[in-house]
């Protein structure tokens, strides 16, 4: 399969964040969101056979790791690379765009189902039924840029009635929405969502890959 890197970091945009983390990114993506801070991952990559991902891993003595992308759900090998991790006994996430089913991911997983607003350009894109099938032991996370993002994650959040099944996070887009406007934001409607800061840029700036 082709993988982009791996690299270990603290895990800084889901429920898992603070944690440690070995992140192994794929390549390809078939969304081109407009924010984008991963296009490297588009294209570059090298062929690895799972084995040798595994060997990558593991020296880390990370227990957590995060397959994410690009669009994991792409390469069809990466069913194969979950399955193995969790055989191996690491904890694993799994970070998807949004626009392909979740149904056939292992349950074991913590899936962090980003959903796409509209400031992404990417919205309409979004395959809404996986917000049927996420848990307790999932995220969704919406990346915000503007007031209007706002206004469409409560409208999503109460069309699709999904806030007690699963945790919901708020991410501002860095460096266009100010996370103390968006903060505001959701204590005055008291919304059922956390904020959610992108923890590793705040810790190690934008554009570091790992620590
Ligand atoms: S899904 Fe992720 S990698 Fe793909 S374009 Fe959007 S932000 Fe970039």
């Amino acid at each position: 399969m082709k993988v982009c890197e791996i690299f270990a970091s603290i895990q800084g945009e889901s429920s898992f964040a603070g944690y440690p983390c070995v992140f192994v990114r794929l390549t390809g993506c078939n969304l081109r969101c407009s924010y984008c801070d991963t296009a490297y991952a588009y294209n570059e990559g090298t062929d690895i056979e799972l084995s040798e991902i595994l060997e990558k891993v593991k020296p880390y003595g990370i227990k957590l790791i995060e397959v994410t992308g690009g669009e994991p759900l792409l390469q069809k090998e990466s069913y194969g690379l979950i399955e193995r991790l969790l055989e191996e006994g690491f904890q694993v996430l799994l970070e998807t765009n949004g626009s392909i089913s979740v149904e056939n991911v292992d349950q074991r997983v913590s899936v962090i189902l980003d959903i796409k607003t509209p400031s992404s350009s990417m919205s309409n894109r979004m395959f809404m039924k996986n917000l049927d099938l996420v848990s307790k032991k999932d995220d969704v996370k919406f990346v915000l840029g503007s007031r209007e993002d706002y206004e469409w994650v409560k409208d999503v959040m109460e069309k699709h009635g999904f806030s007690e099944r699963t945790n919901i996070l708020l991410s501002p887009v860095f460096g266009s929405l100010d996370p103390a406007m968006l903060a505001r934001w959701m204590v005055k409607d008291g919304i059922q969502a956390r904020l959610n800061l992108q923890l590793h840029r705040y810790i190690f700036g934008s554009n570091r890959r790992g620590v």
